[in-house]
């Protein structure tokens, strides 16, 4: 879709779903094509996963790709200048300054690739998700397979009672529903 030569062409990809629906392996893809092709890349996430790796985005599927964990996205605009192609993973999880950083680097020539959960455990949309999709040129929605029916899922599920945002995807807390299996759980959980 987008050129993938070395003329500099700067722009924005956002690849979001559910859990479970293959968004980190989708971004690890486009960013291993760019290798191969010889692009210099950087990838970026946001120091609170830290589920399997500090160094590393790694995919429920184990494949991996060296990655930096911050804590802000703005440090991501001291990339080296050489760099072609950024990505980003657990993108939900930055601040509503990611917006800026993407289109500062993608107005510098920069591909930039984002991939997030669109929507939290209550089906909101889920922190910079929204204003990235509407700024970027592509949006790629992947999604993963309703446990209960089996139909295109869209919806993370959270099994667990906690309150907090921040917990993350593990098989036993979430699990991924379509729209009516989701509506179903949730009037279920409100009796
Ligand atoms: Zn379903």
């Amino acid at each position: 879709m987008f050129s993938e030569n070395n003329k500099k062409s700067g722009c924005i990809e956002v690849v979001c779903g559910s859990m479970f629906s293959g968004k980190t392996e989708e971004l690890i893809r486009r960013l291993r094509r760019a290798q191969f092709a010889n692009q210099k890349i950087a990838i970026f996430k946001p120091k609170v996963d830290t589920r399997y790796s500090e160094e590393e985005v790694v995919s429920h599927d184990f494949h991996s790709i060296t990655s930096k964990p911050v804590s802000d996205a703005a440090e991501m605009l001291s990339i080296a200048e050489d760099i072609q192609v950024v990505g980003v993973d657990e993108a939900q999880f930055f601040g509503a300054n990611l917006v800026d950083v993407a289109q500062t680097l993608a107005n510098r020539g920069v591909r930039v690739i984002i991939a997030g959960l669109d929507t939290d455990f209550l089906g909101k949309p889920f922190g910079p998700m929204p204003a990235l999709m509407a700024v970027a040129e592509d949006v790629q929605k992947v999604h993963a397979i309703c446990v209960k029916c089996g139909n295109l899922a869209n919806h993370s599920h959270r099994l667990s009672k906690s309150e907090d945002l921040v917990v993350l995807g593990e098989k036993d807390i979430y699990e991924p529903l379509c729209r009516e299996c989701y509506n179903a759980a949730m009037a279920e959980e409100k009796k």
